[in-house]
């Protein structure tokens, strides 16, 4: 119902071999992706690898290099961009300051010249959880609700794809976090495709049907957050989403569907399932909430003795850092359950994992 007074159903968005230069600097380098029609597709990484000028290639607003844009078969990298069915909301909502709320979000209607629009301007008030906010100003909103004005505002003229560019960033925490929740639930009730640029991996994460990492001007893994999260692609990734351990290891055999490893005198088995390189370096990866620490290894785990080198209480759970025998730290999070007593900076202790909790990925030689 809702999907259908939003009016739009979203379309495939396809990137192919989108490329974009500035002089000799490549900016993105070769991208190829496809986000299926009404998903939620978040472009992750860091400042400067590329997400906002990828953004604004599919909006129209830079002109690629080489490569092209389609929205279903329809070829639409030469269209201008008020031409595309295609809606942007930035960071900056950039509403204008002096038009009432109802006037903002009516703006893309009155330009196209549609004379009735105050039903549609009370739906999409509605859709966003602002009903009675029409007669106001921005300036007497809250920045939450002046970005769900600009959400309605890119809403009501129907595009087949959202871009979202950092949409959340100027917000404090708390808010940020209840507009993430927001933003899930209008983009499943309206049902059209949605792309959001961060750098949160948390927003992503919790947002986003597909997670695209990027690097460099390039993909460095796409999947499911829980896939990727699990089961990282590379050391970026899994660097780049939550914290990681990751040991420099060796790998000595295999026994069984086990790949067993060695790293800094200890031995340890994977999975062969949960290996993306079974041969020569490689890195030993485990998430720091996978790790127990303790006064022994448990039964069916393997591990390492270390000296608890700093405790952070983060509320709900606990970080320690553990230093290893070889020097490094682990980073190991305890749930604040109540059940175990806290550890003591300086205390000895154990920290043991699972084996089908670890994971494998190659290590380059240039990567130590
Ligand atoms: P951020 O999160 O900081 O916005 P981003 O991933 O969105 O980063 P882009 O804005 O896409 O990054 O920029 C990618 C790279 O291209 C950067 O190194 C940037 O300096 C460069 N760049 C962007 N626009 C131009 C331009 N008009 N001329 C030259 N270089 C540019």
């Amino acid at each position: 119902k809702r999907s259908e007074e939003a009016g739009a159903s979203g379309a495939d968005l396809h990137l192919v071999g989108m490329t974009k230069r500035f002089g000799s600097f490549t900016a993105v380098d070769d991208l190829t992706l496809t986000v299926p029609k009404g998903s939620f597709f978040a472009l992750l990484g860091a400042s400067g690898c590329g997400k906002t000028t990828t953004l604004r290639m599919i909006a129209g607003l830079e002109e690629p290099t080489a490569g092209r844009v389609l929205l279903d078969d329809q070829d639409v990298t030469r269209l201008r961009p008020y031409k595309r069915p295609v809606n942007t909301v930035f960071q900056s909502y950039a509403l204008f300051p002096h038009l009432t709320i109802a006037d903002n979000v009516a703006f893309g209607l009155r330009r196209r010249g549609v004379k009735q629009y105050a039903d549609q301007v009370e739906r999409m008030l509605h859709l966003v959880e602002m009903d009675g906010f029409g007669r106001r100003k921005p300036a007497q909103l809250s920045g939450g609700q002046q970005q769900r004005v600009a959400l309605a505002r890119a809403l009501i003229n129907h595009p087949q794809v959202l871009l979202l560019d950092e949409p959340l960033g100027a917000l404090d925490l708390k808010l940020r976090r209840q507009m993430q929740v927001e933003l899930k639930r209008i983009q499943t009730e309206v049902g059209i495709t949605f792309v959001h640029v961060t750098h949160d991996q948390e927003e992503a994460m919790t947002m986003a049907d597909t997670v695209a990492v990027m690097n460099a001007g390039k993909i460095e893994q796409l999947g499911t957050p829980v896939d990727m999260y699990d089961f990282p692609g590379t050391a970026f990734v899994a660097n780049f989403l939550g914290q990681s351990n990751l040991l420099a290891a060796t790998v000595t055999g295999r026994s069984g569907d086990d790949v067993l490893v060695e790293a800094y005198g200890g031995r340890y088995s994977v999975p062969a399932a949960r290996a993306r390189a079974a041969d020569g370096t490689v890195w030993l990866g485990v998430r720091p909430e996978k790790l127990h620490v303790g006064t022994e290894v448990l039964a069916g785990h393997q591990g390492v003795r270390g000296i608890v080198t700093d405790s952070s209480y983060m509320g709900v759970s606990t970080q320690y850092l553990v230093r290893a025998p070889w020097g490094d730290e682990l980073t190991v999070f305890v749930p604040n359950s109540g059940v175990a007593a806290p550890l003591a900076v300086a205390s000895e202790v154990t920290v043991s994992w699972r084996p089908e909790h670890a994971f494998l990925l190659s290590r380059p030689a240039n990567e130590t």
